[in-house]
């Protein structure tokens, strides 16, 4: 039998409880993902950096996930906690989960302070968008491995299908 790809999954899109209202984000993962061929590993960041669940949500300030990492910008909750250290916490613990899975690549929840690939709220609160990843997008990024949000996925799932 051939050996399944181990990806890196936002347990959320799993279909674990693990977002900041307790809910999971199942109905965000299109149709026929994660796949056959593919041996999704689930992560949330913010719980292993230490959030609890359920939690206040929370917003970059001041840039994206990658000033996160370089000390420029700041996750703050809707109660006005700096959240920056768990969210790094996150980070880092994300990254030693995704080398011991073997995994090269993940798919990961849109518009997450931690998860987002693309995208994150723009720290209003106000649903604001703002270019750019999440805190542990960035340092996956930074670490080499490959990053997508499920609409990506689904296509690029489908074009293999199509060859
Ligand atoms: S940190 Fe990521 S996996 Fe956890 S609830 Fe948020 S989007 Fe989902």
């Amino acid at each position: 039998m051939k050996e399944r790809e181990p990806v890196l999954y936002s347990a959320c899109l799993l279909g674990i409880g693990c977002a900041h209202d307790g809910r999971h984000r199942a109905h965000r993962l299109p149709p026929g993902l994660p796949g056959d061929s593919v041996r999704a590993v689930p992560v949330c960041p913010e719980q292993l950096g230490g959030l609890p669940t359920p939690r206040a949500p929370a917003e970059i300030v001041g840039g994206s996930g990658r000033d996160v990492l370089s000390g420029e910008a700041r996750v703050v909750s809707r109660r006005g906690a700096d959240v920056s250290r768990a969210f790094l916490r996150g980070a880092a613990e994300t990254i030693r989960w995704a080398n011991a899975a073997g995994c090269t690549r993940a798919v990961m929840a849109p518009g997450s302070p931690s998860c987002g690939p693309r995208w994150h709220y723009d720290g209003s609160f106000s649903g604001r968008r703002a270019e750019g990843p999440g805190v542990t997008v960035a340092a996956l990024e930074a670490a080499g491995i490959a990053v997508r949000g499920p609409e990506e996925e689904r296509e690029a799932a489908g074009k293999k299908d199509c060859r």
